[in-house]
């Protein structure tokens, strides 16, 4: 991981200096929703942190992804149905390259799934427009 950084970080300093600014701001170009991450709590094994996922018994994952720091499984909160607007609380887990280690994080923003299965009927029609494109 430290050694592609470094590769990265190098070849910006070789170029002119106006292109350093635009790496200062690397989220921008998404449209997409940023989630701002917490550190929730390390798990000694993969087994420990299924487990506690399972006992929460509130997350579904819906993504897995390979990262520098290792496998993230991204989950959802299950009290709103998989299609549609999600709960705005989420976790994923880190499962660390380096060691047997899982690291666990949380957004810092509260569950907000009993407004959204209020508003679900309306939200429902306009995300049938919405995602017909797809
Ligand atoms: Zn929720």
């Amino acid at each position: 991981m430290r050694d592609k950084e470094y590769v990265r970080v190098a070849q910006y300093e070789s170029e002119e200096s106006d292109i350093e600014k635009e790496n200062e701001k690397p989220e921008e170009s998404t449209k997409r929703t940023v989630k701002k991450w917490l550190y929730k709590q390390t798990f000694q094994s993969a087994d420990d942190a299924r487990e506690w996922i399972k006992s929460e018994g509130i997350w579904a994952k819906f993504r897995t992804n390979d990262t520098y720091a290792g496998c993230r499984e991204d989950y959802r909160c299950n009290k709103v149905p998989k299609r549609g607007p999600q709960c705005a609380c989420a976790i994923h887990l880190i499962y660390n390259a380096d060691n047997f280690q899982v690291t666990a994080f949380i957004t810092d923003a509260e569950h907000n799934h009993d407004e959204l299965l209020e508003g679900r009927q309306i939200i429902l029609v306009s995300l049938k427009n919405k995602y017909r494109a797809n």
